[in-house]
Parts: C-alpha cells; sequence; structure tokens
C-alpha cells in the first residue's frame, strides 16, 4: 500500500474539519426541530467530506494539482466569509419630525363604537377609514370560536392570559412613597437592572424620555383625546423573549397564545419595576400592551437594543424580532445607555425580504426604506396586517417566524449572525444559506406535534 503524502493527509483533515462542522450544525438543527435543516445538513457533510476524500485518493496529476486547487479555493473561500469586511454604512435621518396621534392606530380605532361620540368625531375626520374599520369591527374577535384557526386549549388559554392583562391596567400608575431615597445614579441603575432580569427580562436598558417617544394625544381608554404630557426624564426599556417552536405555529393560534403569555409577563415585570420606584419615592408609570402612552420599537431603538427593520419593528441582533416588550418611563434619576447601532442588521433587510414574500397580506414593503416623518424607513400596511389577523381570528405572526435573525441562540446561530455583523459577502450568502437550510417559505410547525410533545 503506498504511504500518504503530506498533502493526502492535509485534505483528509479538511475532509474530517467539514464533515464535524455539518454534522454539528445536523445535530443542533435536530434538537431544534427543524427537519429540513438537519437533512440539509448531513447531506452537506457527506457531499464536501467526500469530495475531499475522493480527489485524495484520485489525483493523479503531476505534484497533485487538483488536490492543491481545491485546498487552496476552500481556503480563499473560507477567508473571505469570515475576515472582517464591511463598506462604512452610514445611518439616516432617524428622529420623527412630529409626534404620532395614538387615535390613528388601528387598535384604537378598533375601540370606537358608533353612537359613543369619539366614533362620529373620528370617521368625520377621517371618512375613508370608515368602510372599512366598521367590517374589522363586526368580524369575530381574535381567538373566538368563530375564527379558522381556533383551537380549543390554545385559543382559550390566550384569551384567559388577555384578560390577566387587562387587570395590569389599574396596576400601571400609584401612590408615591412620601420618603424619597437619596440614591447614587450609578448604583441604582444597575439595581434596576438586576431586579428586572431577576423578574425574568431578557434585555433591560435605559434611555432619557424624549418628546418624539411619546404619542401626541391618548387614542384608548377614559383619557382619549387628551394630549400627553412628557411627565418623566428617563425610560427603562425591557423585552421578553418568545418561544421559538410556538411562534413557528404561525400564523396558528399557538403563537397568539405565545404573544398573550409574553405580554402578561413584560406588563407583569414594568408594574413591578415601576412600584418599586414609586416605593423609592420617584414617579414611575408602566407601558405596557395595549396600555401604552409611547412608541415602544422607538424607545427600544434609542435605547440601543437593536434596529427597526423591513417589517417596521424593533429587531435586536440576539433575538430578531422574536420578543415583547414593555417600558418604565419615571423621574427617578438614572443613568442612559449608550446607543451602539448595529446597521448590519438594515444591511441584512435589503438583501433579506424573506418577510416580505411569506406575508400573507402582502402588508410589507419590498422595496427600500422611504422617507416617512422625517425618518428613512420601511414601514407596513397596519390596515392589511390587521385585515388579516381578523380573516384568521390570531396575531399571525408569521413575518417574526421566518425571519432569519429570530432563530434561537443557540452557538450555530449565535456565530452565523457574528459573521453577518462583520462580513458583507458573508450576509449575502447567508439570505441564501437561510432559504436553503429552512425553505423560502417556510412551513408552519404542526400543531399536532406540538401537542403531542
Ligand atoms: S425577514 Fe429578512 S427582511 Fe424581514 S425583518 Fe427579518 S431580516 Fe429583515
Ligand atoms: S403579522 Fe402576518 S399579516 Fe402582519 S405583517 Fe406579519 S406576516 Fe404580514
Amino acid at each position: 500500500m503506498n504511504q500518504l503524502s503530506g498533502l493526502d493527509i492535509t485534505l483528509f483533515l479538511f475532509g474530517i474539519s467539514i464533515f464535524t462542522f455539518f454534522l454539528l450544525i445536523a445535530i443542533s438543527s435536530a434538537r431544534e426541530k427543524e427537519k429540513r435543516a438537519t437533512f440539509v445538513s448531513l447531506i452537506m457533510a457527506f457531499v464536501f467530506c467526500s469530495l475531499f476524500i475522493v480527489v485524495a485518493i484520485v489525483d493523479s496529476s503531476p505534484q497533485g494539482i487538483f488536490s492543491w486547487v481545491l485546498i487552496s479555493l476552500s481556503s480563499l473561500t473560507i477567508l473571505s466569509f469570515t475576515f472582517p469586511i464591511d463598506k462604512k454604512l452610514r445611518s439616516n435621518p432617524d428622529t420623527p419630525v412630529s409626534r404620532l396621534d395614538e387615535r390613528d392606530v388601528i387598535f384604537s380605532r378598533m375601540k370606537l363604537k358608533p353612537g359613543d361620540g369619539r366614533y362620529e368625531e373620528y370617521y368625520e375626520k377621517n371618512p375613508g377609514k370608515k368602510a372599512l374599520d366598521d367590517q374589522l369591527r363586526s368580524a369575530p374577535p381574535l381567538l373566538s370560536p368563530e375564527t379558522p384557526f381556533y383551537h380549543a386549549f390554545y385559543s382559550e388559554k390566550g384569551r384567559n392570559i388577555f384578560d390577566e392583562v387587562d387587570l395590569l391596567y389599574d396596576k400601571v400608575d400609584g401612590n408615591i412613597s412620601k420618603v424619597r431615597q437619596n440614591l447614587d445614579v450609578d448604583e441604582i441603575t444597575k439595581e434596576i437592572t438586576r431586579y428586572a432580569k431577576q423578574l425574568h427580562a431578557k434585555q433591560v436598558s435605559v434611555v432619557s424620555l424624549l418628546d418624539h417617544h411619546l404619542y401626541s394625544t391618548k387614542g384608548r381608554g377614559e383619557n382619549y383625546g387628551r394630549e400627553i404630557q412628557k411627565k418623566h426624564t428617563f425610560s427603562i426599556v425591557m423585552t421578553v423573549e418568545m418561544d421559538r417552536l410556538l411562534n413557528r405555529t404561525a400564523p396558528t393560534a399557538p403563537t397568539t397564545y405565545e404573544s398573550a403569555v409574553k405580554y402578561l409577563q413584560s406588563g407583569e415585570i414594568a408594574v413591578e419595576i415601576a412600584a418599586y420606584i414609586r416605593k423609592l419615592g420617584y414617579s414611575a408609570r408602566a407601558h405596557i400592551d395595549a396600555n401604552y402612552e409611547l412608541l415602544c420599537p422607538l424607545i427600544g431603538r434609542d435605547a440601543g437594543l437593536g434596529e427597526i427593520g423591513r417589517m417596521g419593528i424593533l429587531m435586536s441582533p440576539e433575538l430578531g424580532p422574536r420578543f415583547r416588550i414593555s417600558v418604565v418611563t419615571t423621574s427617578l434619576p438614572l443613568k442612559s445607555n449608550k446607543r451602539k447601532r448595529d446597521l448590519s442588521m438594515l444591511e441584512f433587510c435589503q438583501l433579506c425580504n424573506k418577510c416580505s414574500n411569506n406575508c400573507p397580506a402582502n402588508a410589507i414593503p419590498k422595496a427600500g426604506m422611504r422617507e416617512i416623518n422625517g425618518v428613512k424607513r420601511w414601514q407596513i400596511n397596519q390596515d392589511a396586517c390587521f385585515s388579516y389577523w381578523k380573516k384568521v381570528g390570531t396575531d399571525c405572526g408569521k413575518c417574526m417566524a421566518v425571519c432569519p435573525y429570530s432563530h434561537p441562540g443557540t452557538s450555530f446561530h449565535r456565530w452565523v449572525k457574528r459573521l453577518i455583523k462583520r462580513n458583507i459577502l458573508f450576509r449575502h450568502l447567508a439570505v441564501y444559506m437561510d432559504d436553503l437550510f429552512y425553505g423560502k417559505y417556510p412551513k408552519s410547525y404542526p400543531l399536532e406535534k406540538l401537542t403531542q410533545a
């Protein structure tokens, strides 16, 4: 038997390394219950490994020319996708010129009832919205038994939890202790962050509260139509992670159940933190699902938690859009976090378009950003999105489920996100690889499997 040359050994080592790499991805994907990604990784493991071994065995060219070509090409490919290469990304204008009126938000409009005065006043000023709003109001409520995706377990649990969220509204504000504690700014900022994390917030960040973070006018509740004044100086922004598997069932009921669970959890954390601050002698208000005086994505972005991507909501580098957010505004002096921008996320959105291609309502733009109210951004068609919600009876969430940033925080996905951030070529490759591993139009995770688990 011929002795193995140094070149042959190099090829075998390359083959075994690539095999191990894809095998590890396959194991990780199997744990995530991603069948297609597991299968694709296994195929790649065998194809690449065989290629190196076959070339090592059959290359009889002088000086092993084919072996050298394969080794050089592979090394060059690995280097060009992993070496830090980026063009200088420039941020766009991102401060809104004017504040948004909460009365124009679809969820506020759905609360209007003929004869309550607000209804007549609103549609007199906005006649173009009346026909669609009347039609949407007359459709059955989300998660109700008359809706197509109704599921006795998940829909009823979801309804139950949304009722619990409603009970928190009375607790968002309250009495302030007469004894005001004298606190060190650094220490109390750390303490609040620690406390929120003990209550299971995933990310916590503090930022100065600015005028453009607030709605101009209340659009819900007893203070409807009241101008919103800036009473506080700081915002504490908190997120809670949504379960990946439940979200992958989008647009069926379990994804809305998961939204409800995380709205409740994020709401409870905000209510607790606000109450604690009031006990320390400072005013504080929790802003929770359907009871906001401000725009959470905007504050989250300014607090450095992420960027507002193609689907018009906040995306963090760690969780993508797969989280719920709550905010506490307060007069307690705190230390603001420095905003660190990750423009690679917006660059990736320019290339990706997966949410837009998978949106059943065509509500997400496919084109580039446009300037809206002084901010260059993408904006979804809120009315089209909500019309789909009412049609199926859930909060859909398909865009969140298919977003490449929504994958769980395993070592593999963290590594992919790191390369997306540092290498412009890998950004292009990642768009194609996500389609190859998970499908261009990923299927919803089957409900039967969820109930069997
Ligand atoms: S799916 Fe793609 S385009 Fe849409 S938000 Fe996620 S990364 Fe951006
Ligand atoms: S929630 Fe559904 S309908 Fe709405 S934008 Fe996302 S994918 Fe489209």
